[in-house]
């Protein structure tokens, strides 16, 4: 039993990123204002998330890393979402089958706050009262210390945490209410720390530089028919660079990519693509979440929807309009 758990927890973390950004998403989901990340040896060794959030009551902590044990499911309603929103329980509990997992976490009603650890999707021992903040700390120790394979197949700890940045940096972009800092165990600098209460367009600028900021234009749309609220930021035509990155692209505040749109929307650069040049694209999506099939793969980043034809092609045509109406 505790075979396949362990596997089947391999094929939704395959490298450290994937733990973080689904802790990320839980922070956020817990209504943080401010999530500071630790790393260690590219998350290997540590991984650490602290959150301003919620924090977790201590009667749910000896469920905590079971699995699906969601609090995200409020009513009858929300069923279809089940698997459609990612919202399924899955994610501490799959970390703990191939981690250490150790959970400080409070809740304002209480005096000090809970810590407890957990192997194999279970709590070892009683919870301890402990000194913390309101909010959360989500200690991931020696991640795949029992998947040697998947060692092997890692990249470096310096391409792990270029990784986890590069993850962390689109986030605050996505999530800009939201500071953000990240940094190396054993370093006083941060290899990235943004503020809270702040807009996309002065995060692009943190992320991703000056030179992208300053050449965007905003996208908006809204189809009520589709359930549709799309808003970003996109490069425009006067933006030259042959530098790629690839779309920032979140659907119901989930990472992920998606092909048809990142096909539709590079389409519509046409000529400016034939030069050479790769546009940045920054798109948030909101989309009835019973429409969005986000376990076309196990790390849930390639997504798939209903009505994808009509929703590609209003967000290109979007695009058109948007751009030519911008001066160049
Ligand atoms: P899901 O996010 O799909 O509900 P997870 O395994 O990611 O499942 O998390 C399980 C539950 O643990 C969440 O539903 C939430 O109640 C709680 N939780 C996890 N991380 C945090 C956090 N940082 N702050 C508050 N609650 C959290
Ligand atoms: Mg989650």
């Amino acid at each position: 039993e505790s075979v396949v758990n362990k596997i089947a927890a391999g094929e939704i973390i395959v490298a450290p990123v994937n733990a973080l950004k689904e802790m990320m998403e839980n922070s956020i989901d817990a209504g943080s204002s401010s999530i500071d990340i630790l790393v260690r040896d590219g998350g290997l060794k540590v991984l650490q998330i602290t959150d301003n959030g919620s924090g977790i009551n201590k009667e749910d902590l000896s469920i905590l890393c079971e699995r699906f044990t969601t609090s995200k499911l409020k009513s009858f309603d929300d069923l279809s979402s089940i698997q459609t929103y990612g919202f399924r329980g899955e994610a501490l509990a799959s970390i703990s089958h191939i981690a250490r997992v150790t959970v400080t976490t409070k809740v304002k009603e209480d005096a000090c706050a809970w810590k407890v650890s957990y192997a194999a999707g279970k709590m070892l021992g009683e919870p301890k009262p402990a000194a913390g903040k309101d909010g959360t700390v989500i200690l991931v120790e020696n991640l795949f210390y029992n998947i040697h394979s998947r060692l092997r197949t890692l990249k470096s700890p310096n391409e792990e945490f270029a990784k986890i940045l590069d993850c962390v940096g689109r986030y605050s972009i996505n999530a800009a209410h939201v500071g953000f800092s990240c940094k190396k165990f054993g370093e006083s600098h941060f290899a990235l720390s943004v503020k809270g209460n702040s807009n996309s367009r002065d995060r692009i600028r943190s992320v991703f530089g000056r030179s992208v900021s300053i050449n965007l234009v905003d996208l908006s749309l809204e189809v009520a028919e589709l359930g549709l609220a799309a808003r970003g930021q996109v490069s425009n035509l006067n933006f030259i660079s042959k530098k790629a990155i690839s779309p920032v692209l979140f659907i119901n505040d989930r990472l992920v990519s998606c092909d048809p749109i990142r096909r539709a929307l590079n389409q519509v650069y046409g000529s400016f693509l034939a030069k050479g040049n790769k546009p940045f694209i920054f798109l948030s999506i909101r989309i009835r979440p019973d429409w969005v099939d986000v376990n076309v793969h196990p790390t849930k980043r390639e997504v798939r929807f209903l009505r994808d034809e009509e929703i590609v092609e209003r967000l290109a045509s979007q695009l058109e309009d948007t751009l030519s109406k911008v001066d160049t």
